[in-house]
């Protein structure tokens, strides 16, 4: 063997085993690639899932625990219950569900699963333990179903730790941007309707000043669209504020004109302090007017949710497992334009709905 053919077997020798060792490397860079891929997929596959209805309740919120329930099973996972919001997930009050069991409550107001306000939940400890309890229990997704408070909670909780959570606009209130509507809201602003229309009618015959209070901590939309809809001659709402001088002019250029039947809708939390302290300020001002109240109070939470609500909140059900499966995590399902849109849960909470001029031109020009 020459030099020359010594050197040619040595860099062939040294070539195979590089590309013997490169090829070593590929391939284990490839498996460790698809391993990890793997295993990342399977970690965050969702398996297990936790429902749960927290903060105020709505009607419709049944429907919405059926329709996650149902759709959870119908693509092959486990599915589970947990009581009272996030008390349940602190106390480790986890119930399995099948599909019977939510039999028969679409139709029902309130939750079967109960609804709480959790202190403990607010801290870092509490949703610690909160964590540890659904790991015990292998579950690895969970569905909130409430308001703007329970989302904070989820996207807290799901920042902290390996568990994606998706949310249910649930909440009469409507006070949530990303959504149209709300689970709960069309049923309570009919039930304020039906109760305003009752009390126009002997507001009617007696020529009376009525101030019904709806409720609406924050938001005005049950206030504003139950008072369109029954004809209110003002509608009070924390997002628009209304002086009291324009409301006194108001009320006395319709006194003159000898309209002395009025209905003003006002919102529990507005700035006058809902319906008695509106009353007081209008006698104070008009001590003729013949003024009575209505707290119109928890009646708006209950009763059988309307055909909208049980609609919508089926569709949000079926599109939170959805979520949950395809990897779009931490979202909040809503319904905009009669399509579905996900709204990051920290943006769900920020934003609010607007109420815009054109609804206070409508009110205005309509009860004159
Ligand atoms: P809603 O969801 O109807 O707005 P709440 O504001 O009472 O009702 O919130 C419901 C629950 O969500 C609270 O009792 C608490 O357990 C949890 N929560 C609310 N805000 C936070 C927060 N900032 N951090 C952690 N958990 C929260």
């Amino acid at each position: 063997m020459n030099l020359g053919m010594v050197v040619y077997d040595h860099f062939r020798t040294f070539a195979t085993s590089i590309s013997y060792d490169l090829s070593l490397k590929l391939i284990r860079k490839f498996l460790s690639i698809k391993i990890s891929l793997f295993v990342m997929s399977s970690s965050k596959k969702v398996t297990k899932i936790g429902v749960l209805t927290s903060g105020g309740d709505a009607p419709g919120m049944n429907a919405a625990i059926r329709a996650i329930v149902r759709t959870g099973i119908y693509y092959g996972m486990e599915m589970y219950g947990v009581m009272r919001g996030y008390s349940g997930m602190v106390e480790n009050d986890i119930i399995k569900m099948d599909s019977r069991s939510v039999s028969n409550i679409i139709q029902r107001g309130g939750t079967i699963l109960k609804t709480a306000r959790c202190l403990e939940f607010l801290e870092p400890e509490g949703r610690k333990i909160a964590y540890d309890n659904l790991v015990k229990k292998g579950i690895n997704g969970l569905v909130v179903i409430g308001g703007d408070g329970s989302f904070n909670g989820a996207q807290k909780f799901s920042n902290e730790f390996d568990i994606p959570c998706i949310g249910l606009p649930g909440t009469i209130d409507k006070d949530i941007a990303g959504t149209d509507f709300t689970i709960g809201f069309d049923t309570a602003v009919n039930t304020a309707v039906q109760a305003i229309d009752k009390i126009r009618d002997t507001m009617d015959a007696h020529d009376r000043l009525f101030i019904v209070e709806v409720m609406g901590r924050d938001a005005g939309y049950i206030a504003l669209h139950s008072g369109i809809a029954t004809g209110a001659e003002n509608i009070l709402i924390p997002e628009r504020k209304t002086t009291l001088d324009q409301l006194i002019s108001n009320l006395l250029e319709k006194e003159k004109r000898k309209k002395l039947v009025n209905l003003i809708v006002v919102t529990e939390g507005d700035e006058y302090g809902g319906a008695n302290g509106v009353s007081k300020i209008i006698q104070d001002n008009l001590p003729n007017a013949d003024i009575r109240i209505c707290i119109l109070g928890h009646i708006q939470r209950g009763g059988a949710p309307t055909c909208i609500d049980r609609y919508i909140a089926s569709r949000m059900g079926y599109h939170a497992i959805e979520c949950l499966m395809n990897g779009t995590h931490n979202v909040m399902v809503g319904i905009v334009n009669n399509k579905m849109q996900y709204t990051p849960l920290d943006s769900a909470v920020k934003a609010k709905q607007q109420i815009s001029d054109e609804w206070m031109k409508i009110i205005k020009v309509l009860s004159t």
